[in-house]
């Protein structure tokens, strides 16, 4: 395993629409240095562009501050029926250090992904988990948390980050 380094915004990369991963690419070395790397930052998600690997690959691990770590390896994800109800909270990004910003999102949402041995899962989210899924998933379209910001908030939160 390997500590990778994390790209910072405005790395192009960031700003790329990931790639599919077929069924018999094996990245589990991939995922053991990227959740190394999110756990040492420390952060609660990490998409493999922000390690400069654009494809659709996030890993993320809502409570282990809280608790007992226990990550969700989510290969190909999708979100669906996303809920009415939006909820806002403030965002950080290992991409973008040192800002963060209040973002409306849906309160909750519906997870797929396949997993590392291939099995389809799925899980419907709620709260922090609902949140952290549609940021990591943004990335994998690359959008980061700047890009859901109106014009004059952007420009604000902009001027106050130092790459
Ligand atoms: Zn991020």
């Amino acid at each position: 395993m390997a500590l990778l380094p994390i790209l910072r915004w405005p790395d192009p990369r960031l700003s790329a629409r990931c790639a599919a991963i077929s069924a018999d690419e094996d990245v589990s070395a991939l995922v053991a240095d990227m959740l190394e790397t999110m756990y040492d930052a420390p952060g609660r998600g990490l998409a493999a562009p922000q390690v400069g690997v654009l494809k659709r690959l996030f890993v993320m691990d809502p409570g282990w501050k809280e608790g007992t770590p226990d990550p969700y390896i989510c290969i190909n994800p999708v979100l669906s029926d996303f809920s009415d109800e939006l909820k806002s909270g403030p965002e950080g990004c290992l991409s973008i250090p040192g800002i963060t910003t209040e973002i409306s999102r849906a309160a909750s949402v519906t997870l797929a992904w396949t997993d590392l041995n291939g099995i389809t899962r799925q899980d419907r989210l709620t709260g922090f988990a609902a949140i952290c899924a549609q940021h990591e998933y943004d990335h994998l379209d690359g959008i980061v948390t700047f890009d859901r910001l109106s014009g004059e908030a952007r420009a604000l939160a902009e001027s106050s980050y130092q790459p």
